[in-house]
C-alpha cells in the first residue's frame, strides 16, 4: 500500500500518519523529519534546508527529490510507505510519478486532509514536537502524560517556524505550490478528502475507511 497524504501545514497528516503506519507496518516517510534530522546533525543538505525551512520557505525541488528517491530504495519500503509531506509541488509529483514507473510502481491512494484557516493556525500555535523521537504533542488537544515532556523522556520543544510569523508564509507557500496538486490527483482518480475537523479518533477512522475502501 503506498499512500500519499497531502494537506495544509498543522492539519494532523504527521498525527494520522503515524497511527497508520504502526496498524500497516509500513514505513511513514516525513519529509520534514528527516530534513529536520539532517539539520540537528549539521549535514550539507541540513545546512543548505536550514534557512528555507526558518523562513517557512519550501526547499529546493531538486534537494527533496533526491532525498526521497534515495528513501525510497531501501528495503523497508518494499510492501509500501506513507509519504507525510511530500510532493508539495507539482514537480515533485512528476519526479515520484517517474520514479514509480521505473519500478513498474504505483501510488495507491492521496489522502487530502481538508481544515479551515483559522483552526489550522490553532493548531499549529499549540503543537509540541519531540526532537528526539519525533513524537507530536498538543498542548490542548492531546497533550503527554508529563506536561512539557515526551514519553520517550525527552523535553518537547516548539519547531522554530511553527511560530505564528512563519507560520502565515507557510499557509502561503501551501496555497500557491502544493494546492495545485488536489486537483492533479483528483485528475487521475487517486484522491480522497478527509474532513480532518475532528478528534484524532475519528478522523483515523476516516483514514480507514479511506483506504480499506481502496484495498477491498
Ligand atoms: P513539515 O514538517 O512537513 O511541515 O516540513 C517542514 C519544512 O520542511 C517545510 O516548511 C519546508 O521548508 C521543508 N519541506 C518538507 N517537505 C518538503 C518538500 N516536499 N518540499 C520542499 N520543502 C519541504
Amino acid at each position: 500500500m503506498r499512500l500519499i497524504f497531502l494537506g495544509p501545514p498543522g492539519v494532523g497528516k504527521g498525527t494520522q500518519a503515524a497511527l497508520l503506519s504502526e496498524q500497516y507496518q509500513i514505513p511513514h516517510i516525513a519529509t520534514g523529519d528527516i530534513l529536520r534530522a539532517a539539520m540537528a546533525n549539521k549535514t550539507p543538505v541540513g545546512l543548505e534546508a536550514k534557512s528555507y525551512i526558518d523562513a517557512g520557505k519550501l526547499v529546493p525541488d531538486d534537494v527533496i527529490i533526491n532525498i526521497v528517491r534515495e528513501r525510497l530504495k531501501e528495503s523497508d519500503t518494499k510492501s509500501g510507505y506513507i509519504l507525510d509531506g511530500f510532493p508539495r509541488t507539482i514537480k515533485q509529483a512528476e519526479a515520484l510519478a517517474k520514479t514509480l514507473e521505473q519500478s513498474g510502481e504505483k501510488i495507491d491512494r492521496v489522502l487530502y486532509f481538508e481544515l479551515a484557516e483559522e483552526e489550522l493556525v490553532k493548531r499549529i500555535a499549540g503543537r509540541r514536537s519531540c526532537p528526539a523521537c519525533q513524537k507530536i504533542y498538543h498542548t490542548i488537544f492531546n497533550p503527554p502524560p508529563q506536561e512539557g515532556i515526551c514519553t520517550c523522556g525527552t523535553a518537547l520543544i516548539q519547531r522554530k517556524d511553527d511560530r505564528p510569523e512563519t507560520v502565515k508564509e507557510r499557509l502561503t507557500v501551501y496555497r500557491t505550490e502544493t494546492a495545485p496538486l488536489i486537483q492533479y490527483y483528483k485528475e487521475q482518480g487517486l484522491l480522497s478528502q478527509i474532513d480532518a475537523d475532528s478528534r484524532v479518533d475519528e478522523v483515523t477512522r476516516r483514514v480507514q475507511d479511506a483506504v480499506f475502501q481502496k484495498s477491498s
